[in-house]
């Protein structure tokens, strides 16, 4: 199966595997290999990611904040620059035009998914033990969603009703993350029972598991290109714009857009002037344009709790030894494909039943006596390969990936006669083969220190493993407040108490609460101070900071009188809106104020939804330094914001950043461990970090305020 398998394709392969062709390890273990390279290789958008937030990752040892050390972190001298980090980044589009409030209500859509939580939900679904033969011939949870989510786009185009639009939106957010099959549901009349899914969608949903695709889907087809649809997603553009494309020019395809924006012939049509064109040639000429139409990777946020449940599941059945995440959710990567892990057991099979006949699996791709896929409701694909315990340390480290570490792990290898397999190291001279039960007696054995899987990029990881040279890198534990939070005094959903208390008891000694400016008018700021003073009493020695999040205006002022910013301990500056609109400009303008402490989100991307705003990192990073201002790693699943070349850059420019939960609700309190990943893949240490500082040593870093 090659990395780009689309949905239907594979459910065909799955369905012939299963039909009598007998579940069987279909290749040996070296195509295996070549399959992982491949999906590790592979293109680099996401998959649904509908901004929404979900189950909070597993809370971790929690440590108390009094740290022993007390000495102040002082700054890193500037270092010599990893070279250019410039301009337009990254890998996914955004509709600008859009409704100003769309990205908003996207941003709040606060929704709690639990695999392990949903399976009683679940079995109360399944009034009958669970049909998965029934169920494989029906169309899964992506695959509705996608069609509901093509409805409203291809609806938008045509200027279609707002409040169906959004409904059909809804909807599809909600099928994708039903753990328990949409279809079936609607099949027997109880699709209404899960929230923003009425009659008339269920209706819909029927249709599509009868006639294959939701009729009014059919018929908007036959009346708008469908490729039109993935023009609203290019950066600038919005879906008046691209009908405008579509209409006026007879643009219907991503290649005939491409070719007219190359030749320049797309300026001064549709609104679209020069510097618009070239962006949009810019955003079509990258690789991974070509996959805004069918993206397939899903947020590390979204995934990482429910393979940590799938892995706990595993870990509690008689059968299993040890149960391992591996693969890019190992690595911490932002978006994975494949949720990999690896087991020792002592009856493998017994395990591997057990995998495929957890209560969420929808179809069993492969089963063998070594390995399985499965497919759960959600369209994710879980991977578990059972492996001899003698080789469980090369297996991991071989599935851990990445592919490009692993080659520049091998070649290495071969220059000091050594011979690298998933299975073990062989000298090649002896033939003498050295399998190891620990990851870390790999690395060792290969002249190694052990290598963080963050780190395993081949970015130069390997050269100062061997050299001792490793960075110590920062750990949530590090971590002593949070400076950028959210309560119900803007659009949180949660109150300041059970935030605070939340962040109390995940240790912190600080909290800043910072609200969004434009809510906080007309004498609410002063409210908010007052109830923070308040709860401040109450709390002591924990102190609540009175921050605020201030929007940096299309102009590059700031949305709130300096007076107000000075009664302020902490002020985190955001562009909310207009992105494309000179960003660097208007974000270095704001670090000119004395009291912004802080950029929140710096190039405002959505992973799979927004693409990074053309920020020049490199020059906000100077100007940060000249400034004294700090940037952050915004910790939100689809944000991770700096991403991790630039915070890796910020890190190597000697300047510090704070590393965020933007949380807008207690359980996302905990994403500050995806920021933590971020920064780990970034290189970054302990001192690296500004909040791994108490608040006395934090705040004589911050800027002199008039
Ligand atoms: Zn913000
Ligand atoms: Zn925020």
């Amino acid at each position: 199966m090659a990395a780009a398998d689309v949905a239907r394709p594979q459910r065909e392969v799955c369905a012939a595997l299963d039909r009598g062709d007998q579940p069987r390890n279909v290749v040996g273990p070296v195509r295996e290999v070549a399959v992982h390279l491949e999906h590790e290789l592979g293109a680099a958008v996401e998959r649904v990611p509908e901004c929404r937030e979900v189950s909070a990752p597993e809370p971790l040892l929690l440590r108390p904040v009094e740290h022993v050390d007390e000495s102040e972190l002082g700054r890193e001298p500037v270092r010599e620059r990893t070279g250019a980090v410039r301009g337009a980044v990254i890998d996914d589009e955004y509709p600008i035009a859009g409704p100003e409030d769309r990205g908003e209500r996207a941003e709040h859509r606060l929704e709690v998914v639990d695999l392990v939580v949903r399976r009683e939900t679940d079995r109360r679904l399944h009034r009958r033990p669970y049909d998965r033969d029934v169920a494989r011939d029906l169309l899964r949870n992506d695959e509705l969603a996608a069609q509901f989510d093509l409805l409203a786009d291809l609806m938008e185009l045509d200027g279609g009703d707002g409040f169906r639009i959004s409904a059909y939106r809804r909807a599809a957010a909600r099928i994708r993350e039903t753990s328990t099959s949409v279809a079936r549901l609607a099949l027997d009349g109880r699709a209404t029972e899960l929230e923003g899914i009425g009659k008339t969608i269920e209706g819909k949903i029927v249709e599509a598991v009868t006639d294959g695709e939701v009729h009014a889907l059919t018929k908007r087809k036959a009346e708008v290109p469908v490729e039109v649809a993935s023009f609203m997603r290019l950066p600038g553009l919005g879906p008046k714009t691209a009908r405008r494309i579509w209409r006026e020019l007879g643009i219907t395809t991503v290649a005939a857009l491409k070719a007219v924006a190359e030749a320049g012939e797309l300026r001064g049509h549709a609104g679209i002037g020069p510097a618009m064109e070239s962006r949009i040639a810019e955003a079509l000429s990258r690789p991974a344009a070509a996959e805004i139409a069918a993206p397939d990777r899903a947020l590390l946020g979204v995934t990482l709790p429910r393979l940590r449940a799938v892995v706990q599941t595993l870990e509690e059945h008689p059968a299993a030894d040890r149960v391992s995440v591996a693969g890019s959710s190992r690595r911490m990567r932002e978006t994975v494909r494949d949720l990999d892990m690896i087991a020792t057991a002592s009856d493998p099979e017994a395990l591997l039943e057990h995998f495929c006949s957890l209560p969420w699996v929808l179809e069993v791709a492969a089963q063998g006596p070594t390995k399985a896929t499965v497919v759960a409701s959600d369209g994710l694909r879980y991977d578990l390969r059972v492996v001899p315990p003698a080789s469980y340390g090369n297996l991991l480290q071989h599935f851990t990936g990445s592919a490009a570490h692993n080659i520049a792990l091998r070649e290495d290898a071969v220059r000091r006669g050594l011979s690298v397999s998933e299975y073990a190291v062989t000298v090649v001279e002896t033939g003498e083969e050295h399998r190891f039960e620990h990851e870390e007696d790999v690395y060792r054995f290969l002249g190694y220190d052990w290598i963080p899987p963050e780190l395993r990029e081949d970015s130069g990881e390997l050269a100062a493993a061997r050299a001792g040279a490793l960075p110590a890198l920062v750990e949530r534990a590090h971590l002593r407040g949070d400076l950028h939070t959210h309560t119900t005094w803007s659009d949180g959903k949660d109150e300041l108490e059970a935030m605070v208390d939340a962040a109390r008891a995940r240790g912190y000694a600080y909290y800043a609460v910072c609200d969004h400016s434009q809510r906080l008018r007309e004498g609410r700021l002063e409210a908010q101070s007052a109830a923070i003073d308040a709860l401040n009493e109450r709390v002591a020695p924990f102190r609540i900071l009175k921050g605020v999040e201030v929007n940096i205006r299309k102009d590059g002022t700031l949305d709130l009188a300096e007076a107000e910013l000075a009664t302020r301990d902490w002020v985190v500056a955001s562009v909310h809106s207009r992105f494309d609109d000179s960003p660097t400009e208007r974000v270095c303008a704001a670090m000119e104020s004395p009291y912004v402490d802080c950029i929140g989100h710096l190039t405002g991307r959505r992973i799979g939804k927004r693409a990074a705003a053309p920020v020049d990192v490199e020059r906000v990073i100077e100007k940060a330094l000249e400034t004294g201002t700090f940037l952050e790693i915004n910790s939100q699943p689809d944000r991770l914001d700096l991403s991790d070349v630039h915070a890796r850059a910020a890190r190597e420019a000697g300047l510090l950043l704070a590393i965020d939960s933007d949380a807008h609700q207690v359980a996302a309190l905990d994403y500050v461990e995806l920021g933590v990943a971020q920064a780990r893949r970034a290189w970054l240490e302990q001192a690296d970090v500004l909040n791994t500082r108490t608040w006395a040593q934090l705040s004589k870093l911050r800027k002199r305020r008039p």
